[in-house]
């Protein structure tokens, strides 16, 4: 970190600020200039905030070098992390994971029908969700208990594990008990006392991007789960919210190759929410397969027209067979398998 010093910085004022960063353990480095005195420290500065020093009338200005993360820094940690989904492998320069399954759990008869369609056309896991945030509250807002044990029981009949949404901090043993991989929603994204349960647990997270959230609001997310104990953390991006109105939002792949410099965790695409409209969920898919992502999340349901919601966004099963085999092809182009 670099802080700049005013001119008529009071000497005193200079050697309580070089103690107190001796005092955090930092190594500290005052170079005196003409105009400016600058201290270059050295060490670990993640819990420094650039604010707080800022808020001292003699700082002209603070610079951080490093990334205010670092669990999820790729710097301390060089190798990819593979997420472990009860047996899944997720991560890694080999096998692309695809998660396919409907927004909604509508019932145990509807999920499994799904489960075994996503299975057939190829899914590694299948998702549902039981718990929805839905942006009004006179929609479906989720079967809730009853949905996470159809999801359960249609995960148990395909064998594959199951992916839903935890809105609360109070259904963390639920989640715990039935589910395999846990999503936090976009709308989630900065539940910090969420975020910080997840991090309690034994069951690995997907974290999605808030819609407003800058790729490093969304890292640190990320590190707050790690913080708390849970190295076990998967990206998805699912689209921001831009000017742009053709699509439900925008979706930034720029993020797979950025995360992937940055931080050691796996990176996945969700195109159905990041485009809307079930018609662009393939292109996109297999733009972000090019791109290097290390999974697919995508809605699929066989009547979208009657589903409980985001129906114009899901596949049908056979629409989801054919992007499987489509997105194989590309994924051997960039060294991977599907
Ligand atoms: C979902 O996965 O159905 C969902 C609500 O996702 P997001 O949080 O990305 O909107
Ligand atoms: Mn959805």
């Amino acid at each position: 970190m670099i802080i700049t010093l005013k001119k008529n910085a009071p000497q005193t004022e200079v050697e309580r600020l070089h103690q107190m960063f001796e005092d955090e353990g930092l190594q500290v480095t005052l170079i005196k200039g003409v105009d400016f005195n600058v201290f270059g420290l050295v060490g670990d500065t993640s819990h420094l905030d650039e604010r707080d020093i800022k808020a001292n009338i003699w700082v002209e200005n603070v610079q951080r070098v490093s990334a205010p993360y670092k669990l999820a820094n790729r710097m301390f940690h060089p190798k990819d992390t593979i997420v472990d989904v009860a047996g899944v492998k997720v991560g890694g320069q080999e096998k692309i994971t695809v998660i396919g399954g409907p927004c909604s759990v509508e019932g145990k008869e509807q999920i499994c029908r799904i489960a075994q369609a996503v299975k057939e056309g190829g899914a590694d896991m299948l998702r549902g969700g039981a718990y929805k945030p839905r942006t009004s509250p006179y929609a479906f807002q989720g079967l809730g208990y009853e949905g996470l044990m159809d999801l359960a029981a249609a995960g148990k009949m395909t064998g594959l594990p199951v992916v839903s949404e935890i809105m609360s901090a109070d259904k963390i043993d639920e989640f715990e008990e039935y589910v395999d991989l846990v999503q936090i929603g976009a709308r989630n994204m900065q539940n910090f006392d969420l975020l910080k349960a997840v991090g309690h647990i034994h069951k690995p997270v997907l974290l999605k991007r808030g819609m407003s959230a800058t790729i490093e609001d969304w890292i640190m997310s990320a590190e707050y789960i790690m913080a708390s104990g849970n190295p076990n953390v998967i990206f998805c991006e699912r689209g921001i919210r831009t000017f742009e109105k053709y699509t439900r939002n925008t979706m930034d792949l720029a993020v797979v190759p950025i995360l992937k410099e940055r931080t050691h965790l796996p990176v996945i695409i969700d195109p159905s929410h990041a485009t809307g409209d079930w018609k662009l969920i393939e292109p996109m898919a297999l733009a972000a397969v090019a791109a290097g992502a290390d999974g697919l999340i995508i809605e699929v349901h066989d009547e979208p027209e009657k589903a409980w919601s985001d129906g114009a966004q899901s596949l049908k099963p056979e629409k989801f067979a054919q992007l499987i085999e489509k997105a194989a092809l590309v994924a051997a182009a960039v060294g991977r398998k599907l």
